[in-house]
């Protein structure tokens, strides 16, 4: 496809009822009531994009989005239960209950003169909100797989680019010319590798190959746009292919400079580990419906950039907890230029760290404050984390898992233990222990 999305108007393709997997059963209730009421209406009404995606190959949606040739105004007249929400494109919501149905109105990106698309000088898209026919609509989206139609009309599958046959194979596919498309939206590059790890999709040659070039236009992006991203790539249960995807991208190095640089000098590997090793864990709790928090996840996607300020500044011969806050702090700074962290996640991300110097502290009154701090449960298994990694941190992860149950007998079993260390002639290690 050498044409660009603006010239390219596909001849449309319909896939009827009997050759394609979706039913109405799989549909919620709140969208079928959207579609039918638009359709009563008069108004051409159409599932559309991951929906449809995802029930061509049997994934249950997350959500539900209904696209219109009605105007969000008529939209909204049609349906008490709605709002109009966005500034620089409206949408409706209509609410069901819990169940929001987003409806929007066809859309071009096509230049009609109007002034209502700015596109800056590097192609970046400013404002999109110009009405469209449907196959305008369709070549705006970002991949071919994202870009299919299910009517309600007659149940069938409408395609204008190709995504039905890119999801028979699996393969997502940019629509247009890829370059020019990254260059409107780079966060397209994020979407390329999150949706190919989510739907276990290959990426297309042409779609891939510009990625590790044009990796750092993401620098442009906003930051409060990669923050939601990240979320998605990293929370929503395929954190770890996610990781794995950006990091072969070349997109890891432009999201997470510092860990990246890090993991690429950690001889070992295990700082690599130890990430790894928390995105599976993370991944098992989603799929266990487990809470997962972005705070936890920022502290083990820094943990590498953490350690290696820790090691510099220590060996500059700053004083250990000085030198733990200020690398803290840091990497918080240095990582909210790219990735925009909000507070109340980088404040317990930061306490992660530094409760886990605090775990070879034996001392009772300091295990009893450990124990009772708030961060203490995600420390812990940051703690076990560690362990699984490295395998360095046995002891401290028996002791602290005993401890949450029973500190005073945590602490008569390691002074038994200490003890027949001592018989057993240990007088340094005796020394040391009550020193700390
Ligand atoms: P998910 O399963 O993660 O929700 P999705 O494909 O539904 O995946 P959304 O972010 O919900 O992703 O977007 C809905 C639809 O909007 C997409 O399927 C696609 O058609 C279109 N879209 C989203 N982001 C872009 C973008 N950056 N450029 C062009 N089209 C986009
Ligand atoms: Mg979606």
């Amino acid at each position: 496809m050498t044409q660009t999305s603006h010239t390219l108007i596909p001849t449309p393709r319909s896939i009827a009822r009997e050759d394609h997997p979706i039913s109405r059963k799989s549909i919620s209730p709140g969208a079928l009531r959207v579609l039918y009421r638009l359709r009563e209406a008069g108004h051409g009404a159409f599932l559309v994009g991951g929906a449809v995606r995802d029930l061509l190959i049997g994934l249950a949606p997350k959500d539900f989005d209904i696209a219109t040739d009605a105007t969000p105004e008529e939209v909204k007249a049609l349906f008490r239960n709605s709002r109009l929400i966005g500034r620089r494109f409206r949408l409706a919501h209509v609410v069901f209950g819990r169940e929001i149905v987003e409806v929007a109105t066809f859309r071009s990106n096509a230049d009609d003169g109007s002034g209502d698309r700015e596109t800056h000088e590097g192609g970046r898209l400013l404002r999109d909100n110009v009405y469209g026919s449907i196959e305008e609509d369709a070549i705006r989206r970002d991949f071919t797989a994202n870009a299919l139609y299910y009517a309600i009309e007659d149940f069938s599958v409408r395609d204008y680019v190709g995504g039905f046959e890119d999801v028979q194979n699996r393969v997502l596919k940019l629509i247009g010319d890829p370059e020019q498309r990254y260059r409107e939206d780079p966060v397209r590059m994020l979407r390329a590798v999150r949706l190919a790890a989510k739907l276990d999709f290959s990426i297309a040659p042409e779609t891939a190959t510009p990625i590790p070039r044009l990796a750092p236009l993401l620098h442009e992006a906003a930051p409060a746009r990669l923050f939601e991203e990240c979320l998605k790539l990293f929370l929503s249960g395929h954190g770890e292919a996610s990781f794995l995807g950006l990091e072969q991208q070349g997109l890891l190095a432009v999201m997470f400079p510092e860990s990246a640089a890090a993991m690429a000098n950690n001889r070992s590997g295990a700082l690599r580990r130890v990430v790894l090793a928390g995105l599976r864990n993370t991944d098992a709790r989603v799929a266990a419906d487990e809470p997962v928090s972005p705070a936890f996840l920022f502290a083990l996607l820094l943990w590498p950039a953490y350690c290696h300020a820790l090691m510099g500044l220590q060996a500059s011969g700053t004083h250990a907890a000085e030198a733990q806050r200020r690398a803290a702090d840091r990497v918080t700074l240095h990582q909210l230029t790219t990735i925009a962290l909000p507070r109340r996640f980088s404040v317990p991300m930061q306490e992660i760290w530094l409760l886990q110097t605090r775990f070879p502290m034996r001392q009772r009154k300091r295990v009893v404050r450990t124990l009772s701090h708030p961060r203490f449960r995600a420390a812990f298994d940051f703690l076990v984390l560690r362990d699984a990694a490295s395998g360095s941190h046995a002891e401290d992860v028996t002791f602290w898992r005993d401890a949450q149950d029973d500190p005073d007998h945590a602490l008569a079993v390691q002074q038994s233990q200490d003890a027949s260390e001592d018989t057993e002639a240990a007088p340094r290690r005796r020394r040391r222990r009550r020193r700390a």
